[in-house]
Protein backbone atom coordinates (compact mmCIF):
# COMPACT_ATOMS: atom_id res chain seq x y z
CA UNK A 1 0.00 0.00 0.00
CA UNK A 2 1.40 3.54 -0.98
CA UNK A 3 0.22 6.94 0.26
CA UNK A 4 0.22 8.99 -2.97
CA UNK A 5 -1.40 12.62 -2.09
CA UNK A 6 -2.84 14.46 0.70
CA UNK A 7 -5.61 17.47 0.33
CA UNK A 8 -6.57 19.10 3.09
CA UNK A 9 -8.82 21.82 3.40
CA UNK A 10 -9.84 24.28 6.30
CA UNK A 11 -7.85 21.51 8.92
CA UNK A 12 -6.22 23.26 11.51
CA UNK A 13 -3.56 25.93 10.45
CA UNK A 14 -4.86 25.49 6.64
CA UNK A 15 -7.70 27.68 5.65
CA UNK A 16 -6.55 26.72 1.94
CA UNK A 17 -6.91 23.99 -0.54
CA UNK A 18 -3.10 22.47 0.26
CA UNK A 19 -2.18 18.91 -1.72
CA UNK A 20 1.05 17.72 -0.71
CA UNK A 21 1.99 14.84 -2.88
CA UNK A 22 3.91 12.19 -1.43
CA UNK A 23 6.51 10.78 -4.23
CA UNK A 24 8.59 8.02 -4.23
CA UNK A 25 11.80 7.63 -1.76
CA UNK A 26 11.30 10.17 1.48
CA UNK A 27 9.24 12.61 1.41
CA UNK A 28 9.90 15.58 3.80
CA UNK A 29 8.51 18.78 5.36
CA UNK A 30 10.28 21.38 6.70
CA UNK A 31 9.77 24.66 8.12
CA UNK A 32 10.18 26.73 11.28
CA UNK A 33 8.67 26.10 14.58
CA UNK A 34 4.48 25.70 14.60
CA UNK A 35 4.61 26.30 10.51
CA UNK A 36 1.65 23.17 11.01
CA UNK A 37 4.14 20.42 10.08
CA UNK A 38 2.32 18.06 12.98
CA UNK A 39 -1.00 19.47 11.84
CA UNK A 40 -0.09 17.21 8.05
CA UNK A 41 0.29 14.31 10.26
CA UNK A 42 -2.47 14.65 12.23
CA UNK A 43 -4.27 15.10 8.94
CA UNK A 44 -3.47 11.85 7.80
CA UNK A 45 -4.30 10.20 11.06
CA UNK A 46 -7.52 11.83 10.68
CA UNK A 47 -8.79 11.21 7.54
CA UNK A 48 -8.17 7.60 8.31
CA UNK A 49 -10.92 7.31 10.95
CA UNK A 50 -9.07 8.85 14.49
CA UNK A 51 -11.47 9.15 16.96
CA UNK A 52 -9.59 11.01 19.84
CA UNK A 53 -9.36 14.34 19.62
CA UNK A 54 -6.83 14.44 22.41
CA UNK A 55 -4.39 12.50 20.30
CA UNK A 56 -5.12 15.70 17.66
CA UNK A 57 -4.30 17.78 20.17
CA UNK A 58 -7.37 19.65 20.72
CA UNK A 59 -10.54 19.20 22.95
CA UNK A 60 -12.90 18.45 20.79
CA UNK A 61 -13.39 17.68 17.37
CA UNK A 62 -14.21 20.50 16.15
CA UNK A 63 -11.04 21.90 17.72
CA UNK A 64 -9.64 20.65 14.04
CA UNK A 65 -11.63 23.19 11.63
CA UNK A 66 -9.52 26.20 11.09
CA UNK A 67 -10.58 28.35 13.98
CA UNK A 68 -9.33 31.86 12.17
CA UNK A 69 -6.75 34.76 13.01
CA UNK A 70 -6.66 38.35 13.08
CA UNK A 71 -6.78 38.60 9.02
CA UNK A 72 -8.94 34.76 8.17
CA UNK A 73 -11.98 34.07 9.34
CA UNK A 74 -12.97 30.85 10.90
CA UNK A 75 -14.42 27.90 9.04
CA UNK A 76 -17.45 25.50 9.56
CA UNK A 77 -15.90 22.41 7.86
CA UNK A 78 -12.98 20.90 7.32
CA UNK A 79 -12.02 18.03 4.95
CA UNK A 80 -8.69 16.05 4.28
CA UNK A 81 -8.43 13.54 0.97
CA UNK A 82 -6.13 10.99 1.11
CA UNK A 83 -5.44 8.97 -2.33
CA UNK A 84 -3.80 5.90 -1.87
CA UNK A 85 -2.11 2.86 -4.23
CA UNK A 86 -3.38 -0.56 -2.28
CA UNK A 87 -0.47 -1.95 -4.44
CA UNK A 88 -2.62 -5.37 -5.07
CA UNK A 89 -3.68 -5.92 -0.94
CA UNK A 90 -6.95 -6.90 -0.50
CA UNK A 91 -9.75 -5.26 1.06
CA UNK A 92 -13.35 -6.15 2.20
CA UNK A 93 -13.64 -3.10 -0.08
CA UNK A 94 -14.48 -3.54 -4.06
CA UNK A 95 -12.66 -0.48 -4.66
CA UNK A 96 -9.03 -2.27 -4.85
CA UNK A 97 -6.08 -0.29 -6.85
CA UNK A 98 -6.36 3.54 -6.86
CA UNK A 99 -8.52 4.46 -3.53
CA UNK A 100 -9.71 7.90 -2.42
CA UNK A 101 -10.84 8.16 0.97
CA UNK A 102 -12.48 11.64 2.23
CA UNK A 103 -12.94 12.60 5.49
CA UNK A 104 -15.46 15.59 5.92
CA UNK A 105 -16.56 17.11 8.74
CA UNK A 106 -19.12 20.31 9.30
CA UNK A 107 -19.70 22.27 12.59
CA UNK A 108 -22.93 20.61 15.13
CA UNK A 109 -23.00 17.66 12.14
CA UNK A 110 -19.98 15.57 12.73
CA UNK A 111 -17.77 13.87 10.15
CA UNK A 112 -18.86 12.21 7.10
CA UNK A 113 -16.65 9.75 5.32
CA UNK A 114 -16.17 9.03 1.17
CA UNK A 115 -14.92 6.19 -0.32
CA UNK A 116 -13.81 7.15 -3.78
CA UNK A 117 -17.09 9.59 -4.04
CA UNK A 118 -19.35 7.08 -2.11
CA UNK A 119 -20.59 7.85 1.36
CA UNK A 120 -19.37 5.22 3.56
CA UNK A 121 -19.32 4.73 7.39
CA UNK A 122 -16.96 4.64 9.90
CA UNK A 123 -16.64 1.41 10.20
CA UNK A 124 -16.05 1.05 6.57
CA UNK A 125 -12.99 3.60 6.12
CA UNK A 126 -11.81 1.53 9.53
CA UNK A 127 -11.83 -1.83 8.10
CA UNK A 128 -10.55 -0.95 4.67
CA UNK A 129 -7.43 0.49 6.71
CA UNK A 130 -6.98 -2.41 9.16
CA UNK A 131 -7.32 -4.68 5.91
CA UNK A 132 -4.03 -2.87 4.41
CA UNK A 133 -2.40 -3.14 7.59
CA UNK A 134 -2.13 0.68 8.64
CA UNK A 135 -4.38 3.31 10.57
CA UNK A 136 -4.98 6.27 13.13
CA UNK A 137 -2.82 3.86 15.79
CA UNK A 138 -0.46 2.19 13.10
CA UNK A 139 3.15 2.14 15.22
CA UNK A 140 4.95 3.06 11.76
CA UNK A 141 3.62 6.54 12.72
CA UNK A 142 5.91 8.17 14.95
CA UNK A 143 5.01 11.05 16.42
CA UNK A 144 6.94 13.54 18.43
CA UNK A 145 8.59 12.85 21.61
CA UNK A 146 7.92 9.12 20.63
CA UNK A 147 11.87 8.65 19.90
CA UNK A 148 13.01 9.98 23.50
CA UNK A 149 10.21 7.86 25.25
CA UNK A 150 11.57 4.99 23.84
CA UNK A 151 15.25 5.62 24.69
CA UNK A 152 14.15 6.42 28.20
CA UNK A 153 11.18 4.26 28.90
CA UNK A 154 12.06 1.12 31.18
CA UNK A 155 13.35 -2.46 29.81
CA UNK A 156 9.50 -3.52 30.09
CA UNK A 157 7.27 -0.45 28.71
CA UNK A 158 9.98 -0.72 25.57
CA UNK A 159 9.07 -4.39 25.26
CA UNK A 160 5.48 -3.23 25.02
CA UNK A 161 6.73 -1.00 22.65
CA UNK A 162 8.41 -3.46 20.22
CA UNK A 163 5.60 -5.97 20.47
CA UNK A 164 3.45 -3.87 19.32
CA UNK A 165 5.23 -2.57 16.15
CA UNK A 166 6.67 -6.32 15.22
P1 LIG B 1 6.94 22.36 15.86
O1 LIG B 1 8.08 22.37 14.88
O2 LIG B 1 7.10 23.36 16.95
O3 LIG B 1 6.57 20.99 16.37
P2 LIG B 1 4.89 22.34 13.78
O4 LIG B 1 5.47 22.87 12.51
O5 LIG B 1 4.74 20.86 13.90
O6 LIG B 1 5.65 22.92 15.05
P3 LIG B 1 2.09 22.45 14.35
O7 LIG B 1 2.17 22.03 15.77
O8 LIG B 1 1.65 21.47 13.32
O9 LIG B 1 3.50 23.08 13.94
O10 LIG B 1 1.15 23.71 14.17
C1 LIG B 1 0.87 24.59 15.22
C2 LIG B 1 0.10 25.76 14.67
O11 LIG B 1 -1.17 25.33 14.19
C3 LIG B 1 -0.11 26.80 15.75
O12 LIG B 1 0.25 28.06 15.22
C4 LIG B 1 -1.60 26.75 15.99
O13 LIG B 1 -2.14 28.00 16.30
C5 LIG B 1 -2.12 26.28 14.64
N1 LIG B 1 -3.43 25.64 14.74
C6 LIG B 1 -3.75 24.50 15.39
N2 LIG B 1 -5.07 24.26 15.30
C7 LIG B 1 -5.60 25.26 14.57
C8 LIG B 1 -6.93 25.60 14.14
N3 LIG B 1 -7.98 24.83 14.42
N4 LIG B 1 -7.09 26.74 13.40
C9 LIG B 1 -6.03 27.53 13.11
N5 LIG B 1 -4.76 27.27 13.49
C10 LIG B 1 -4.54 26.17 14.21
Amino acid sequence: MKFKQIDINCFKSFPDQISFPIDKGLTGIVGPNGCGKSNIVEALKWVMGETSAKSLRGAGMEDVIFNGTSDRPSKNFCEVTLKLDSDGKKSISENLGNIEVRRRLEKDKGSKYFLNGKEVRAKDIHILFADLSTGPHSPSMVSQGRVGNLITAKPTDRRAILEEAA
